[in-house]
């Protein structure tokens, strides 16, 4: 049994609102990086969590004691979602870290299929990002 743990972006779970379900339903299914698990090998998905958001240049420790949630469980292989593969500027870093703090984990970088080239999936995440949003700001200052 290849028991797996999965690391997706902040920005897109919590301000975006993913709910992995596109990493999730590819886990099921055994397609896009699951597919190169063997057939015969059933898949158990220990864990998911999302990144502690930006470390700074100062705090890349705080990700490695927010994957305890997936290390201390005996995890054989701890998937970087698509996303962060497509958006995070640290994602490099965190493979090292990882692989240096856990060498026996396997660490893949990327859940499901992808279905964009990066460059348009990043152009699409903008134009959510700049979308107008109303905050408590506009109450104060409307007030
Ligand atoms: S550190 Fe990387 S994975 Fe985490 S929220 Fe920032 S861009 Fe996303």
């Amino acid at each position: 049994m290849a028991r797996i743990g999965i690391i997706t972006c902040a920005n897109a779970t919590q301000d975006l609102g993913c709910s992995s379900v596109v990493c999730l339903a590819d886990l099921r299914k055994r397609k896009g990086f699951f597919a190169a698990y063997p057939v015969e090998e059933p898949l158990e998905l220990m864990g998911i969590m999302s990144c502690p958001g930006c470390p700074t240049l100062a705090g890349f420790d705080k990700f490695l004691q927010r994957v305890r949630g997936l290390t201390e469980f005996r995890v054989g292989a701890i998937h970087l979602s698509t996303c962060m593969k497509y958006l995070c500027p640290f994602q490099e870093k965190y493979q090292t870290l990882l692989a240096d703090a856990f060498p026996k984990i396997s660490i893949v970088k990327g859940t499901h299929a992808e279905h964009l080239e990066p460059a348009k999936f990043r152009e699409l995440v903008q134009g959510l990002f700049s979308q107008p949003r109303r905050t408590m700001i506009d109450l104060i200052v409307s007030g």
